[in-house]
């Protein structure tokens, strides 16, 4: 390990500081989830392409749910496959060893820090694993119904359409994930938590994400004004790096999440 971050990571280790890792698409590629941003992303309704920018929204959902179940389906067919990978054991491991010191907050919808064992996660655009009523009816939020089945073409069959009602209003269920025209809350989201969070971290510990989206953003600016330690963990240079290099305590530890976690987390005391 460079010498830089063992210092950096020494002294949040020595004075038993709180760490708020954030995680985004990165660890989860490891594991052979596409980011469905690029085109691995698109859906062909009709003749036409489709971008996820514009599948995951409540316009599309509105106009064709049964497209946008489809193409979930599709995705949800593909997390379920996956494994969760050294990078997602390496922050169970340092949840263990922290305890209520530790939080992890990720972008990942896909359940594999879940899955992998973490438990104290606050999954910012929301997981997979779960539905809600699309009128907001007051079923709150529940499993996925099971018998459903993931394929990439096909129309919904009766029985799927009926698994997807709504039961206390027969309206449609919807994915528990933040689509791109709404905004993070706290109810469904956990913003309030997540910036908590950041607000009194002695470490920030970014993970394979590009800081693309908005949240994520303030907790790294959060952290950063605060003059939190910083790591960030990618194989590319991102908006997060720049901000650790400007940082006083700051670190850009080039790799996967695979490759750095293992010996960032024993270097935490895990
Ligand atoms: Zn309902």
């Amino acid at each position: 390990m460079e010498p830089r971050l063992a210092e950096i990571l020494e002294g949040v280790r020595a004075r038993s500081g709180r760490v708020l890792a954030l995680t985004g698409a990165g660890i989860s590629a490891e594991s052979g989830i596409p980011t469905f941003r690029g085109a691995e992303g698109y859906w062909v309704v009709g003749s036409r392409n489709y971008m996820p920018q514009e599948m995951a929204t409540n316009e599309m959902f509105a106009r064709a749910p049964d497209e946008v179940w489809r193409w979930y389906l599709y995705r949800f067919g593909v997390c379920k496959d996956a494994l969760p990978n050294a990078g997602h054991e390496a922050l169970v491991a340092l949840e263990r060893a922290l305890g209520d010191r530790f939080t992890l907050v990720t972008q990942n919808i896909d359940g594999l820090h879940r899955r992998a064992g973490s438990r104290r996660v606050f999954c910012i655009h929301g997981d997979a694993a779960y539905v809600r009523c699309a009128g907001e009816c007051g079923l709150g939020v529940v499993d996925l119904p099971a018998g459903l089945v993931p394929r990439g073409n096909g129309a919904l069959t009766p029985s799927e359409r009926e698994a997807l009602r709504c039961p206390r209003c027969k309206g449609w269920l919807r994915p528990h994930v933040l689509w791109f025209d709404e905004y993070y809350d706290e109810e469904h989201y956990r913003m309030d938590s997540a910036l908590r969070a950041a607000g009194a971290a002695d470490l920030l510990l970014v993970v394979g994400t590009s800081g693309a989206t908005n949240l994520p953003m303030q907790i790294g600016q959060l952290a950063y004004r605060r003059g939190a330690a910083l790591v960030d963990v990618n194989p590319e240079e991102n908006p997060f790096a720049e901000m650790a290099s400007f940082s006083r305590s700051g670190f850009f530890a080039r790799g996967s999440a695979c490759e750095r976690l293992p010996e960032i987390v024993r270097a935490l005391g895990a």
